[in-house]
């Protein structure tokens, strides 16, 4: 069965943190929640786990009733676990003891398991690959084995979500491709759904089924990685999951007149409130270098970096920095005049597209 928040309100004193949250998590379903530091993504995920209760609005769990404003159950009780982004561990507790706390903490034994828990926590260290690390205490343990064992400790009591709080931010960058592979993987062998907070639009569009955009403690959009990708609703969320850069002009009908030239671009399935507020996205990837010639829009290269597979240009149209993204056979120079067109959204994959979404 599914969670559900339905219009929750949440305030700090004078503050509001959440305003007017709708939401659903299907079951088993892998729900990223992506938003800049301080939307309110933490606590959305606390008023889930029940560490706070909401000012207004309901949360149901699983198909019970969880919390509203005046009744809030405990934690223990929810069937909910939560990966904390600083792993959380006991120093004075071993991997194993770790596993033993959680499961009888969440009542373990009632959920049919009786005399089973040894075996359990078997399955559990092979699960998290810890099979070999179950006598160490934490202060033994590197930070990849640390989230490891907070990750065993969440799914040992077999909860039906699974809340992680920015899980790999604390590794390095080669660990935390890693651990994504190792959260996939989890995820298809426990069948819980999963609650994923994050800043980094990478984890969330390489994991998640469904994401859930917020800025400023509203949801700003909910859909797949794809449409999120290729048909951000919002000038939010085309800049922070695209880096798009926000061309200003006026839109008439289907056809865009650029503020700072003659030039007309086409529609390309934009949505309403785009066009309402009289722009047009284009990713770096989305943007064409060519000589220029009349009634095109034009600036100037200001700095070029070589990446690998592709150069990365600033370009100065008339005061405002664009950044576009250019195989190696596409060539400019810094200081040169170039015309500024858009390629068609959806050329290419969307893997080879987002690249490096981390830069
Ligand atoms: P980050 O990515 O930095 O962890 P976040 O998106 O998780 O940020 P929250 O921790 O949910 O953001 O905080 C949302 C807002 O609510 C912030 O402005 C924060 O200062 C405020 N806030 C959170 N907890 C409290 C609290 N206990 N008392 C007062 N204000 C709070």
């Amino acid at each position: 069965m599914s969670t559900t928040m339905v219009n929750i309100n949440k305030n700090f004193g004078k503050f509001q943190a959440l305003h007017h949250i709708d939401l659903t998590v299907k079951d088993g379903e892998f729900l990223a929640i992506l938003g800049p530091s301080g939307c309110g993504k933490t606590t959305l995920l606390r008023l889930l786990a029940g560490f706070e209760s909401p000012t207004d609005g309901t949360i149901e769990i699983d198909g019970k009733e969880a919390a509203n404003s005046k009744k809030v159950i405990p934690p223990e009780q929810r069937n909910v676990s939560m990966v904390f982004q600083s792993f959380a561990l006991w120093p004075h507790m071993n991997v194993r003891e770790h596993i033993q706390f959680a499961m009888d903490y969440h009542r373990f034994v009632d959920k049919g398991w009786k005399g089973k828990s040894a075996s359990r926590i078997e399955e559990v260290l092979q699960i998290v690959g810890l099979e070999k690390f179950e006598k160490r205490m934490p202060g033994e343990l590197s930070g990849g084995q640390k989230q490891r064992v907070s990750l065993a400790r969440a799914i040992a009591p077999e909860p039906k979500l699974l809340l992680m709080d920015e899980p790999l931010s604390n590794l390095d960058a080669e660990l935390r491709m890693e651990m994504r592979h190792e959260i996939q993987k989890l995820h298809r062998l426990t069948k819980a759904s999963i609650l994923y907070v994050t800043h980094d639009q990478g984890e969330a569009l390489a994991m998640a089924d469904r994401i859930v955009v917020m800025n400023g403690g509203k949801i700003e959009q909910i859909g797949t990685p794809e449409d999120i990708y290729y048909h951000p609703e919002t000038p939010f969320v085309a800049t922070f999951v695209g880096k798009a850069n926000l061309f200003e002009g006026r839109w008439k009908n289907s056809s865009f007149s650029h503020v700072d030239s003659p030039v007309v671009w086409e529609d390309d399935g934009f949505s309403k409130q785009l066009k309402d507020k009289n722009i047009y996205p284009l990713r770096p990837e989305q943007i064409n270098l060519s000589h220029p010639s009349d009634k095109q829009l034009t600036g100037k290269i200001i700095t070029k970096q070589f990446q690998g597979k592709e150069y990365h240009y600033s370009i100065d149209i008339n005061g405002k920095i664009i950044v576009a993204h250019l195989p190696l056979q596409e060539q400019f120079q810094i200081g040169q005049h170039v015309a500024i067109t858009p390629r068609k959204h959806g050329d290419g994959s969307l893997a080879s597209e987002i690249g490096n979404p981390n830069e």
